[in-house]
Formats: structure tokens, sequence, C-alpha cells
């Protein structure tokens, strides 16, 4: 491995988010130049601390000084997606490799998956074979989740929680991720087009260092999956989003009217009854209003807000 530190461009970047992971540094540094000591490219190592408590930042400024590595210290928790945001953002190379900075995943499946890309991917996902987390707290969630993604998302991702990741710059630079997204990349990357890989990975249990997520975890996955719904599908149209939600109202609002227009000239007796129905009509259409309103809107900060490339599909090929 030639690792490259100065030089512009490096091949490939290896982008690894800790937090709270100070007995994991030194294992990971030296466990990812063994795993690239004979690997043919530049390489640079980016370790991020995501704003730690614990003696990580200190750790890894002492592995800048023995080994060519890059260390960004970042000034609070963001979370592993923010984290992994701000290595993409320093990161140099064709190629950006993620991974855990915990060893759960392993250094050695890189080239192959960087080996993979080159065959004509924009992003190869890891999935771990023989998983080594907890069955309740971990597996089976993560199965409910890659099931729900990809009924929700339509892409046919095995394992979306996997970090191990290889991604071709070009897709890293269209990414703006935020909350919990990391996850969503395989669906957000399908949905500009890209070409997705899948390699199955080792995965080891945890040695140093405890996990930073809980059963809540699932929770939130639900709701950034909405979002994240209304992101890919309505994201430059979203007048269509709003146009399906009126639907239901709208034809609640003509049901209601026609009952209305029958209680009008049924009802004898107490016509007063017939109030009811005018007033759920009214209910219904302002609902409609209010939703068409909001869906012309998005419309409008859509189209002035939204650059052109973030609308374009990736390009493959060019002739
Ligand atoms: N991580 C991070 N910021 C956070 C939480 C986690 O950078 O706020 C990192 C963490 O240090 C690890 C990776 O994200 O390198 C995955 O986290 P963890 O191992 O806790 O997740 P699990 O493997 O249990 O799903
Ligand atoms: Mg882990």
């Amino acid at each position: 491995m030639a690792i490259n530190t100065d030089a512009p461009g490096p091949h490939l970047s290896i982008v690894v988010p800790m937090y709270n992971e100070a007995p994991n540094v030194e294992p990971v540094v030296q466990s990812l130049t063994e795993a690239l000591r004979d690997y043919p490219r530049t390489v640079e190592i980016i370790l991020v601390d995501d704003g730690s408590s614990d003696d990580t930042w200190d750790r890894i400024e002492r592995a800048v000084c023995q080994v060519p590595l890059r260390g960004i210290r970042l000034g609070c928790n963001g979370g592993q997606t923010a984290a992994l945001m701000a290595g993409f953002d320093q990161a140099r190379g064709r190629v950006i490799v993620a991974m855990d900075g915990d060893l759960q995943n392993d250094p050695r499946d890189i080239p192959a998956l960087v080996a993979m890309l080159e065959e004509g991917y924009d992003l190869v996902c890891g999935w771990r074979v023989g998983r080594r987390d907890q069955l309740i707290r971990r597996k089976i969630p993560s199965w409910c989740a890659n099931r729900l993604i990809q009924w929700v998302t339509g892409v046919p991702i095995r394992d979306n929680g996997c970090s191990l990741k290889a991604y071709r710059r070009e897709l890293v630079e269209r990414l703006s991720l935020y909350s919990d997204q990391h996850r969503f990349i395989p669906a957000l990357a399908a949905s500009f087009g890209s070409r997705i890989g899948q390699m199955p990975v080792r995965h080891h249990a945890r040695r140093f260092g405890e996990s930073k997520y809980g059963l809540s975890r699932t929770a939130k996955v639900l709701v950034d999956l909405v979002t994240l719904k209304m992101v890919t599908t309505f994201r430059t149209r979203p007048l269509r989003g709003f146009g399906l939600l009126l639907v239901p109202w709208a034809a609640l609002a003509v049901a209601s009217g026609l009952l209305w227009a029958v209680a009008l000239t049924q009802f004898r007796p107490e016509k007063s009854g017939a109030l009811v129905f005018a007033t759920m009509t009214m209910l219904w259409i302002s609902l409609t209003l209010y939703l068409l309103v909001l869906g012309l809107i998005a419309e409008v900060v859509v189209s002035t807000e939204l650059d052109t490339a973030q609308r374009t599909p990736t390009v493959w090929e060019v002739s």
C-alpha cells in the first residue's frame, strides 16, 4: 500500500467514524495497515472523531504520529451519519470506502469491494454473512428493517445497516445526508440511477467498547424511512405527492356533497339536519384545498431551490 497524506488525489480513501472508541483506535489502524500493506494503489485513511468524550482523539493524534493517516475531530457528537459526511468532505480518493471503527467490519474485505466497484458499479454494499451481533436487540430488528426498507423503497438491498461499502467519488458528491440516513444510502443512490452491487463480507463481534445504539434506533429508522420515501419519490415533483394525499379527502368531499343534496331533497320535516352534511363537505373541501396549496408551494420551493444536478440521473457512460 502506498499511504498518501499530502499528494492530491489518492486512489482510495477510507473513512472511519469513531465515537468513544478509544480502545479501538490502535487495533483499527493496525488492521487497516496490515490489510492494505500490499495494496498496489495510493490510499488515505481518515479517522473521524465524532465528538467523543473519552480519549479517542488523543489516540488518533498518537496514531497520526506513527502512521500516515488523517484525523478529523468534530466539535460535538453529530451521529454516525454526520461523522460519515464529515469524512466524505475531506476524502480525496476516486474511490471511497466507509467502515465502522470498532473492527466489526474487516479491512481485509476492502480490496475485493473496490475491485467489484471497478467492474462498473457506483456503489458496492457489503452484506454481513454470519453476523456476530445479539439476536433480539440487533439481528431481528435489523432483519425487519431491511424487509421494510426493501418494501418501501423497492431497492432489494440485503443489509442496509452494513457500514462497509465502497463508493465512486461522483456518488459521494451527490449525497447530502442528515439524521440517521446513512442506512438509506443504497435507496438514495438507486433513486438517481446508480449501479449498485452487493458482496458478502466478514463480520466480527465487538471486542472493545460498546455499541452506541439500542432498540430506540428502530423507531428512528421508521421515521427516517417516511422522510426518505417522500424525498426519493416526490423530490422533483412534490405536487404529485400532495396530489395523492388529497385524493381520499376530495372523494369524501364529493360523497358528503352528494349526501347533502340527498338530505336537502329527501329530509322533510327537519331540513336543518342536512346541515351536518354541508359542514362535512366544507371541511373536506378545505382540507383538499389546503393540501393542494401546500403541494403548489412545495413545487415552487423545489423549482427554485433544488439545483438541477440533484435531479439529473447518474451518467453511466460517455462515448
Ligand atoms: N458512531 C459515530 N457516532 C455516533 C455513533 C456511532 O461515529 O454517534 C460510530 C461508532 O463509533 C462505530 C460506528 O459508528 O464506529 C458504528 O457504531 P456501533 O458499532 O455502535 O453500531 P452497531 O455496530 O452496534 O450497529
Ligand atoms: Mg459496531
